[in-house]
């Protein structure tokens, strides 16, 4: 009977998919940690295995969390799920063209990232569409975060991309049709990614709860894919983490003449005159003024009419 450490790649059935060694191997749940809600075991989890003489593998033990990725609906009771463990960075993909641009959509995928602590690299794919898609990382290079640009079909930027995702777990999403899976598929030929397939809404307007499933990637990385991988942007940020949410804001913000100035309509707002003056992109400080409204409106579940 050996001990060992593996990492949890995916729930199947009753058990789960364990990565050791460079092998995949199947593994159940040893008995003690089934009760307990506290010690549910999450994709991604580093575990302890036995694998017994009849080559049995149990979980033993779930070692502690960098990270939790959690899925939130705020305003909702038991709106927190547990979406995946020890996710190190998001990758922000957006593509310079076809589908256009959507500076909104991708600063609200920054923004579920920081409000989960977690940091977040934005990549401009399909950079042979467009001439100018420097302008558009630029906002995010501003805001602090790596930008790298990409175009599959032209074979640029993709060793750049590998170097930030080796030795990492990474949780790629983005709009559809940026070039999420190709990006990944030209990375590593034979990954087999979910993601899109299962992402289905059901008439209530809820999202199907299929966890998330993590691939090795590059040698010592991982990349998650979760079914509902696109709609991460639209994952829950309360109000209070709306501004953390846009950390190239926190220079500025000092300067209001109000401590608790929200960068709303207030006088004197030093993070309005940054963006007025070109030091920070009107198009994030727009995008965190939509994001606080929605946020106030969400948290408030007695009022009818989510504007989500
Ligand atoms: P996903 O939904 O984000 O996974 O996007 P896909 O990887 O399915 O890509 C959507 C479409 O964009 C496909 O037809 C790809 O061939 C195309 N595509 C992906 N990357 C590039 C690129 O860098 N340049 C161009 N011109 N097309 C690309
Ligand atoms: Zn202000």
């Amino acid at each position: 009977m050996t001990r060992r450490q593996a990492v949890v790649l995916s729930k199947i059935g009753g058990g789960y998919r364990v990565r050791t060694g460079g092998e995949s191997i199947d593994a159940a749940l040893r008995g003690r940690l089934k009760r307990g809600k506290s010690k549910q075991v999450l994709v991604g989890d580093v575990v302890t295995i036995h694998v017994q003489s009849d080559r049995a593998v149990t979980i033993e033990e779930v070692q502690p969390r960098r990270s939790v990725l959690k899925r939130r609906s705020p305003g909702r009771k038991h709106g927190v799920r547990n979406v995946a463990a020890n996710v190190d960075q998001v990758v922000v993909v957006g593509a310079a063209r076809h589908p256009d641009w959507d500076s909104h959509m991708m600063d609200r995928f920054t923004a579920v990232a920081a409000a989960n602590d977690l940091s977040c690299i934005v990549v401009v794919n399909k950079c042979d569409l467009c001439d100018e898609a420097e302008n558009l990382g630029s906002p995010y290079a501003q805001a602090g975060y790596p930008v790298v640009y990409t175009s599959v079909k032209r074979e640029q930027g993709l060793g750049d991309l590998r170097r930030h995702l080796s030795g990492r777990t990474s949780l790629f999403t983005g709009p559809t049709g940026v070039g999420k899976s190709s990006l990944l598929n030209t990375l590593q030929p034979g990954l087999r990614l979910l993601t899109a397939a299962v992402s289905t809404k059901t008439r209530g307007g809820r999202h199907t709860t299929v966890s998330a499933e993590m691939h090795p990637f590059g040698g010592n990385g991982f990349v998650v894919d979760t079914p509902g991988l696109r709609d991460v942007g639209l994952w829950g940020v309360e109000p209070r983490e709306v501004a953390a949410a846009f950390p190239e804001f926190a220079a500025f913000a000092g300067y209001c003449r109000f401590d608790d100035c929200r960068h709303v309509q207030e006088p004197q707002c030093a993070v309005a005159e940054a963006a007025e003056r070109g030091l920070l992109a009107i198009s994030r400080l727009d995008s965190y003024r939509r994001m606080l409204e929605e946020a106030r409106d969400a948290s408030r579940p007695w009022m009818s009419g989510r504007s989500k």
